[in-house]
């Protein structure tokens, strides 16, 4: 039997429409370094509309690519809202992949226009000539002239541009499994892969970002956004408060610890998204610089696991719950969150807030051995996280039709490389991603549980691990570290503080002291550079005895 419900699309100029009108109070705003640029909810709808009708004029049709080249700000909110709603495509670039990946990801999108802050008009500058589907670009934030384009390229200046429009717009109804917006993947393990949202997806999405066991965004929050627009579109955040009318704090290209800190004694947001590492660099700054975070209800992590020291460290010195999520471009990205059971005690419930949490109500999940086979979620059994849902990529965009990694979807199922248990409760585990997990005399260590436990040593501040061939054990662990200023532990006493949480072969014998771990274009430990480093012989390296014995 059909239901006798009405086949309304869910759609992102919808929630535009209820934000410019029920929500018209709310804000968003950009920090300048010293102050910040504020708009409205309201003001931002009759901007998308002047966006649009502009776009419309450049010749943007329907499922046309728009490309953004922006910093977290206002404009790319307008950007954000503007494009899914008129029926385009929004393509939010990452600034900080490679050049050639950028030309490559731009290509692979069919990108005709692209929008770009005037600030990253240097780095987007020397890519234009490569970018050969691109025939409009728009500067916001700077000056349009600066930038010497290519024969069949137009430049407009953003503010003059959206001057001449009107700011009415009748924004089309569309198909809710159109794509609103795509992500490119950044790479960490392989070329950038293109996810398409849909709109029916990326509300269903942001309906999960507001509900309380999600990630619980109201209009009561304000929402200092550090998790990059063109990271997994920003986790969610900019729909979601939208569509909840949560305020949202964008630091623009202030993303040190410094300003950001300024930022938060100013605008003191209840509510804060960003990679781990962000969070290590705040609080060193902390601890150099006391101040009173306390107004942050929450703080959102994920993107890598959280380190419990860092969750710790928050709990106890700035009364500062971390919420640790897990997630990927492919999953929109919130697969999983870690609010422990109600019920559950303190020791327990801290277990489960180290844990990468529990998926919400629509996404399933399962673990695959190596034969195959699914695995019990008994908390204990390992095996690969295989994902489903109703915002889940089913495949990669492809623009020919031929199909992009097919391996990485299996029945229905997207793979996500991560190797994990699951308890009974549905909480999710995650050991290491496949291709980190050191494999050593044909058992398994795993690289992020000994990074967080050398993390957790007083005299570091961050630690990297990977697996380095080994003639007897295949491959063993190489612990890279970056002491604290001022520390002096050395890779015996480092390796003596492990001792109680690993067995005596897990404990690693490659000990290199590094300046800085190189990051990816994310925040990420960039494993694939150490690994490079070292095959390079690059790495300085300190060697401990190895295990006798497994
Ligand atoms: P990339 O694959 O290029 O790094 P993504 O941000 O999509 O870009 O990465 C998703 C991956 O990040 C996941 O498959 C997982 O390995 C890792 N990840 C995300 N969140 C967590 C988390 N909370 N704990 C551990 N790993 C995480």
């Amino acid at each position: 039997m059909l239901s006798t419900m009405q086949d309304e699309p869910l759609s992102l100029a919808t929630v535009l429409r209820h934000a410019m009108t029920q929500k018209a109070d709310s804000e968003v705003s950009t920090w300048t370094g010293s102050g910040m640029r504020r708009m409205t909810f309201g003001e931002l709808g009759l901007q998308a509309g002047r966006l649009a009708n502009a776009l419309r004029g450049l010749g943007v049709g329907q499922t046309d690519r728009v490309g953004t080249f922006m910093w977290n700000n206002n404009e790319h909110l307008v950007a954000y809202n503007a494009i899914p709603a008129m029926g385009s495509v929004l393509h939010a670039l990452n600034i900080r992949l490679f050049p050639e990946q950028l030309t490559f990801v731009a290509n692979h999108a069919e990108d005709k226009v692209v929008i770009v802050d005037g600030s990253l008009l240097p780095l987007f500058g020397p890519l234009l000539p490569g970018l050969t589907s691109v025939k409009h670009v728009i500067v916001a934030n700077g000056d349009a002239s600066a930038l010497e384009a290519p024969a069949g390229v137009e430049v407009h200046p953003y503010d003059e541009l959206l001057a001449a429009q009107s700011e009415e717009f009748d924004f089309p109804v569309v198909d809710e499994r159109m794509a609103a917006a795509m992500c490119y993947t950044s790479g960490t393990t392989g070329e950038p892969k293109g996810v398409a949202y849909s709109h029916r997806s990326s509300v269903l999405h942001s309906m999960q970002v507001c509900t309380a066991d999600g990630m619980s965004l109201s209009q009561r929050d304000d929402v200092l956004t550090i998790v990059p627009m063109f990271h997994a579109n920003a986790w969610g955040i900019p729909y979601a408060a939208l569509m909840c009318g949560a305020s949202l704090l964008m630091p623009d290209r202030f993303l040190q610890p410094e300003p950001v800190l300024e930022m938060m004694a100013v605008e003191k947001p209840t509510f804060a998204a960003a990679v781990p590492t962000i969070w290590t660099g705040v609080l060193g700054q902390l601890s150099a610089k006391p101040q009173d975070i306390s107004h942050l209800r929450q703080v959102i992590v994920g993107g890598s696991a959280v380190p419990p020291a860092l969750m710790k460290a928050f709990d106890e010195q700035h009364h500062v719950p971390i919420l640790h999520a897990w997630g990927m471009t492919e999953t929109s990205p919130l697969g999983s969150v870690a609010h422990p059971p109600a019920k559950a005690t303190d020791e327990e419930a801290w277990s489960y807030r180290i844990s990468q949490g529990q998926f919400g109500p629509a996404v399933q999940a399962r673990l695959i051995d190596d034969d195959g086979n699914v695995v019990p979620k008994d908390g204990k059994s390992l095996g690969e996280l295989e994902v489903k849902g109703p915002w889940i990529a089913g495949s990669y965009y492809s623009p020919d039709g031929r199909p992009v990694e097919p391996e990485k979807f299996h029945d229905g199922w997207l793979r996500t490389g991560d190797v994990g248990k699951i308890t009974a409760n549905g909480f999710l585990t995650l050991v290491d991603r496949s291709k980190d997990v050191i494999k050593s005399g044909g058992e398994w260590i795993s690289s992020v549980d000994l990074e967080n436990a050398v993390m957790s040593h007083p005299d570091v501040l961050e630690a990297a691990v990977i697996g380095v061939p080994d003639p007897s054990w295949d491959e063993r662990p190489l612990v890279a570290v970056v002491l604290k200023e001022g520390a002096s532990s050395d890779a015996e006493a480092l390796r003596a503080s492990l001792s109680d949480r690993f067995a005596k072969w897990q404990l690693p014998e490659h000990w290199a002291f590094i300046a800085e771990v190189p990051k990816t274009s994310v925040g990420k430990f960039d494993k694939k550079v150490i690994r490079a480093q070292h095959a390079a012989g690059e790495l300085e390296v300190v060697e401990l005895e190895g295990p006798r014995s497994h």
